[in-house]
């Protein structure tokens, strides 16, 4: 502890979690600058999110995205600023994320993606001024809202037997390294549901089934965790955007169907492998959440194959693949 006091343990969890991430621009940090993580957060917001004034998001994950829909809501002018080449890049594949972007410019959205920050300079009367490495106009804002991601709540583990990457690294027992010792939740890394050894996800249900499963082994039970994957749903700028399992993979035994139709705002995305589905992704209307289902069994299948141990992943896959031949 910080006071010296020291609590011995006959088994630990370590489940402290993430924090937001700040990514390094130079004076980032002090007043009018704002991340959206706690309640305490959400109320500051509240506070500040007065109709005219201008605010800028640094990111583009979901919990950006829901502020940044709040924001536009309450007639503030809402700039997006992402440094990859489009919105939501870790759930959406190219054309859902277009879409979702013309929705944005459509209720007054500046949206601008491949962005590289330098600095953030102060203006006379509180103003911030947000300036681009290259070239690039540099955007002016009342408020900044940083929303660049997460990172897990590690430090306190340095010079200890627990292996951290950016996380720390769990078996599919949610053990850690060091013995005696097991992690769950945001600061794990453990088995996903397509055979990564170290995936994190970041997701309520995956901390919540990694918590049991932890603790039921520290009570001395031998449950398996059986893997994450991506899955995200959430109503933004009047479309209903949802991803789940891979939305963007490419090479032998690869399949996309879609239904695209800009126009009319409408978007579904299914991907398989060998005729496997392993993901899709939907953005537009709520009653194209069901063509999702599709994916259903096959994560419910994989999942259940984590549970017994022993199974070759390359194995597993052959087998879903035969059991899904002929299904189109
Ligand atoms: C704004 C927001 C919206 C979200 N929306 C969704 C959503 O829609 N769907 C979804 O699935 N997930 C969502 N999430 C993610 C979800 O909340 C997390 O995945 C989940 O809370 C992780 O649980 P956890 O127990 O691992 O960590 P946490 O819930 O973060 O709990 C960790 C706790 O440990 C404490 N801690 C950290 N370091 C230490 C230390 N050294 N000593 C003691 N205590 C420490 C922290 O203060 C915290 O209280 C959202 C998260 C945020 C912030």
């Amino acid at each position: 502890m910080d006071d010296g006091e020291e609590v011995p343990f006959d088994r630990l969890l370590i489940a402290s979690g993430a924090r937001p991430w700040l990514p390094a621009i130079e004076s980032l940090a002090g007043p009018g600058i704002h991340f959206l993580w706690t309640l305490e957060d959400a109320d500051r917001l509240n506070e500040e999110f007065l109709p005219e004034r201008r605010v800028a998001f640094i990111g583009s994950g979901f919990v950006s995205m829901q502020g940044a829909w709040s924001a536009c809501s309450r007639g503030l002018k809402v700039s997006v600023l992402e440094a990859m080449p489009r919105i939501l890049p870790r759930v959406l594949d190219a054309k859902g994320s277009a879409l979702l972007e013309d929705a944005m410019k459509r209720q007054g959205v500046e949206v601008r993606v491949s962005v590289g920050i330098e600095r953030v300079e102060r203006l006379a009367g509180g103003r911030l001024r947000i300036l681009m490495a290259c070239e690039g106009e540099p955007v002016e804002a009342d408020l900044i809202v940083v929303g660049a991601g997460v990172r897990p709540c590690l430090e306190f583990l340095q010079g200890t037997a627990v292996e951290v990457r950016e996380g720390i690294l769990v078996d599919e027992r949610m053990r850690t390294t060091a013995p005696d010792i097991w992690a769950a939740g945001d600061v794990a890394l453990g088995p996903s549901v397509f055979g990564e050894p170290h995936a994190s996800h970041a997701l309520w249900p995956t901390a919540v089934e990694q918590g049991k499963v932890a603790g039921a082994n520290m009570a001395g039970q031998g449950l398996v965790y059986r893997g994450s994957l991506n899955m995200n749903v959430a109503e933004m700028f009047g479309l209903t955007v949802a991803s789940l399992g891979r939305c963007e993979e490419s090479g032998k035994g690869i399949v996309r169907k879609e239904m695209h139709d800009r126009k009319a705002g409408r978007y579904v995305m299914l991907l398989s492998r060998d005729g496997v589905p392993v993901g899709g992704v939907v953005v537009g209307v709520p009653e194209d959440l069901a063509a999702l289902a599709a994916v259903r069994p096959s994560v419910r299948a994989r999942r259940e194959a984590q549970s017994s141990p022993g199974l070759p992943f390359a194995d597993l896959h052959r087998r879903l693949a035969h059991s899904f031949a002929g299904r189109s």
